[in-house]
This record gives C-alpha cells, sequence and structure tokens, in this order.
C-alpha cells in the first residue's frame, strides 16, 4: 500500500461523517473577498446605529440600485424593484420577477435593524450635585453593568409641537463630545461587587452625564439643567416638553474596528442583527436573477418581542403580500402557500471561555460558516417555529447546490436559557421558514464579535436563496 492510497476506513470516514470546516481555511482563495466585503459592512455599521439610521441609509442603497419608492396599494409589475419604507423604522425590499408569484411563491429574507441599547425616559432631564443627567429606560436585553464607564453617542428624532421633526446625533464625529454613565469606584464598590452581576447596577442608575457648567444668572436654580437646555434649544430649537415626543436613545460611541492581529473578526456595536441585514440587502441588491420574487423585510422592535406596527409581529408582512398579490392578480393564499423564508438571526457562537453553558456537538462555531436553526426557543423548544425537516432539506439543497458553508445552531444547553426569533411569526401566516444566521460571540454587549468568514458565508447563503428553485 503507497502512502496515497486511502484505507477504507479514511474513504467511509470522509464520505459518511460530518464535520464543522473553518471556513477561512476552507476557502483560503476568497480571504480578500471577504476581507473587502467586510470593510464595506463596517461602514455601514458604523453609518446605522439604530433602526432609523438603517433604514435612511439601506433606502440611499436601495436608491443607488435602481429601487423606486413604493407604498401600500401601489402597482408592481415584473422588472420592478421597490422600498416600502414603514414609519422610517421597518423597510421592505421588493423584486418582481417574471414566474407567477401564485405558483412560484415569494423569496423571504428576513431580519431585524433594532439593538439593545438605552432610550430617554419621557422626562429625563435633571440635575444633581453639580451635574446634568438624562433618565434612561434599557430596551432589550442588557447587562447592565457593561454599560457604564464606556463613551456613549445619543441618536434619534424629535417631534416638535409643531409636527417639525428634528435629527439628532451626537457623539460618533471625533469632534463631537461623547456621554457617559458613571460607575462606583473600586474602592467604595465591596458592597456592590458582592451583588450578582444582575443586580449591581439597577435600571435606575442608568443615568446618563450630560453637562456641568451654570447657566450665568444668580436668579434662577437649577443652572446646569438650564444651561443643557438652552444649548439643546439653540442647537436643534427644542425646550424640554419637546421629549415628550421623542425617541432619542443612547448607544456605544464605539466604531467598527478589526480585532486580532490577523484580522479575523469585527468587533462593534448591533452586529445583532445588522450582520444579517446588510448580507441580506447586499444579496437583494446584487442579484442578477430576473426570474423570482424576492421581498426582504427589515424589522424594527425585535429586542422587545417584536410587537407594535415596525415590528414583525404586525400584519404588515401580510398587508405587503396581499398588495403585491391583488397588483398581480394573483391569489394571495396562494402566494402565501408557495413562498419560503430565511428568517435570519444571529446565534450564539460556542465560547471555550464559558464551555459550561454550550452543548459542543450542536453548537455554531466561529468561522465555520452561516448557522442553520432548525428550531430556537426555551426549554421543551417553547415559542419556536421549528422548521419542518422538508423545508431544511430544500434549504440545504440549495446551499449544496451553491456551494454555501453552512453550520447548524443551538443556543446553548437545553435547560440553561434559551431564545427566540422572528421566525415565528413568519411561519404562523403559512410560510416555510428556517433560521439561518451569523454566529456572535458576547451578543447584546455593547461590542460584539463576528467572524469575517460568517459575514460573507451569510451573504453567499441570500444570494443562493433569492435565485433557489422552490422545490426540485
Ligand atoms: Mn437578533
Ligand atoms: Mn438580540
Amino acid at each position: 500500500m503507497t502512502e496515497t492510497e486511502k484505507t477504507k476506513g479514511q474513504i467511509l470516514s470522509e464520505s459518511l461523517l460530518s464535520k464543522k470546516e473553518n471556513v477561512f481555511e476552507k476557502n483560503a482563495e476568497k480571504l480578500d473577498v471577504m476581507m473587502a466585503y467586510a470593510e464595506d459592512y463596517k461602514r455601514f455599521l458604523d453609518g446605522a446605529k439604530t433602526e432609523r439610521e438603517a433604514v435612511t441609509e439601506l433606502i440611499r442603497m436601495a436608491k443607488a440600485n435602481g429601487f423606486s419608492a413604493w407604498q401600500l396599494g401601489d402597482p408592481v409589475k415584473a422588472g420592478g424593484a421597490y422600498y416600502f419604507n414603514n414609519r422610517g423604522k421597518n423597510l421592505f425590499l421588493l423584486r418582481i420577477g417574471a414566474n407567477d408569484i401564485a405558483k412560484d411563491g415569494v423569496r423571504i429574507m428576513a431580519a431585524h435593524i433594532d439593538s439593545p441599547r438605552l432610550d430617554l425616559k419621557q422626562n429625563p432631564v435633571y440635575e444633581d450635585s453639580g451635574m446634568c443627567f438624562f433618565k434612561t429606560h434599557y430596551y432589550g436585553g442588557i447587562k447592565k453593568y457593561q454599560w457604564t464607564a464606556i463613551p456613549l453617542s445619543l441618536h434619534g428624532v424629535v417631534i416638535l409641537e409643531n409636527g417639525e421633526e428634528v435629527t439628532i446625533k451626537v457623539g460618533e464625529d471625533e469632534r463631537d463630545p461623547v456621554f457617559y454613565i458613571n460607575d462606583l469606584l473600586p474602592h467604595l464598590a465591596q458592597e456592590q461587587s458582592a451583588k450578582p452581576l444582575g443586580s449591581a447596577i439597577p435600571g435606575e442608575k442608568l443615568n446618563i452625564l450630560v453637562g456641568g457648567v451654570p447657566f450665568a444668572d444668580e436668579n434662577v436654580s437649577e443652572k446646569i439643567k438650564l444651561n443643557v437646555l438652552s444649548i439643546l434649544n439653540e442647537k436643534y430649537g427644542i425646550r424640554e416638553d419637546d421629549f415628550i415626543s421623542a425617541e432619542i436613545s443612547a448607544v456605544p460611541a464605539f466604531k467598527a474596528r478589526d480585532v486580532g492581529f490577523d484580522r479575523a473578526v469585527i468587533g462593534a456595536y448591533g452586529h445583532d442583527d445588522r450582520v444579517c441585514a446588510y448580507p441580506i440587502a447586499t444579496a437583494i441588491f446584487g442579484t442578477d436573477d430576473r426570474d423570482h420574487t424576492t421581498l426582504v423585510i427589515l424589522a424594527d422592535k425585535e429586542e422587545t418581542g417584536s410587537d407594535g406596527n415596525t415590528g414583525m409581529n404586525s400584519i404588515v408582512l401580510r398587508d405587503v403580500l396581499d398588495s403585491i398579490s391583488a397588483s398581480l392578480k394573483a391569489d394571495p393564499i396562494l402566494v402565501r402557500a408557495n413562498s419560503m423564508c430565511l428568517s435570519a438571526d444571529v446565534t450564539a457562537a460556542y465560547d471555550p471561555n464559558f464551555a459550561d453553558v454550550y452543548e459542543s456537538k450542536n453548537s455554531s462555531m466561529i468561522s465555520c460558516g452561516t448557522a442553520m436553526c432548525k428550531y430556537t426557543g426555551a426549554r421543551g423548544k417553547s415559542s419556536t417555529n421549528d422548521a419542518s425537516a422538508e423545508f431544511v432539506g430544500t434549504v440545504r439543497r440549495i446551499f449544496a447546490e451553491n456551494g454555501v458553508s453552512f453550520q447548524t445552531s443551538e443556543l446553548g444547553k437545553v435547560d440553561v436559557g434559551g431564545g427566540g426569533t422572528v421566525a415565528k411569526f413568519i411561519s404562523q401566516i403559512n410560510i416555510d421558514t428556517v433560521d439561518i444566521g451569523v454566529p456572535v460571540i458576547s451578543m447584546h454587549a455593547p461590542y460584539e464579535v463576528i467572524s469575517k468568514a460568517d459575514l460573507y458565508s451569510t451573504y453567499e447563503a441570500f444570494c443562493a436563496f433569492c435565485k433557489a428553485c422552490r422545490r426540485n
């Protein structure tokens, strides 16, 4: 037997046994492409830190790619490319193909564009002990202690009494000031340090430091607060009452940066879930498929449970499908029944530093490709879509035919915790849906980490899905 001849066992091992492969190694010839794609993604992240900014930036990209504005009730035609801006916080992108959508269905790709953050309360401003603060109410699942003592920026809109909309974005430009949440010095933190992590920083202590110079007038009280409000009034024309009709969020002021000597991974705020939204958008922008109809939904409110009229649990997706069906004279019941969806959200990457909460055989591994989750949920698969074996088979075939690197994923050990995604809201209107997405390290932290290999393989997965046939 020569050295090159394989034993029967080796041959069988290769053909029968599944294995996870590092995509940087497996697709080494694509390294430059992965790196270049990541540069564009980082630019997108830095310009889109809230769902509103993501919608604005994606509309700009959509227009540059030939998409035109569309509203519910507007006609569509084969070959058309449209965007639907739902209240500035939820975006639909649509390409109408030549095929009959009652038979061929719609290829739906969904992700969310909101991320955990701190929202200002409706009466946020107060002064105490030489400092002015904004009170906040946290949005989504955060570990509160992670949000103290880091630079924050403020993003949002204020609707004035006369209806005028004022946009606010402070702390991203290098010349801007940033904002800050105080923490206790270790010298006095003996009691705090003994508390469980979850209660060491209560929600009501997440107050943002915004000022310290008193207004120069002996005849007024709360001079620092007045000075802050006078600066805001000068710059934005707002009064204290205007915070009532405002949505202003504090987010980490960090820029997206490469992490590590080899630049394999990206650290950034809000990978969850823009690391799926960006590949989806670039896939529909770039696809040369003109046969199939493709719909992208970029939803708001996922981090608070998908409720509200810009969240995935809103009827608006059904309204969009009904509206398209009516225009194309197709039965919407058949359109939904023959559609299929990749519901994209991040998943937890196996972390050897916290190995005890993961089940290594069924966790996604960083850099091993986009992760498919047949089911999410908690405990006994509570609140999960649990895609059918048949549909997972369809998606698996699509990936195999197009050379997409993918792996499976489950969110940690069975009894440890769990989490849900928007997949269940799409499947409940009779659309075959499965979760895929990018494995994340330190999910929901102010600075999360993802692999450029997983980012790119997620993009390849959506490119394949745009042109996929429903069945063999
Ligand atoms: Mn998510
Ligand atoms: Mn999340």
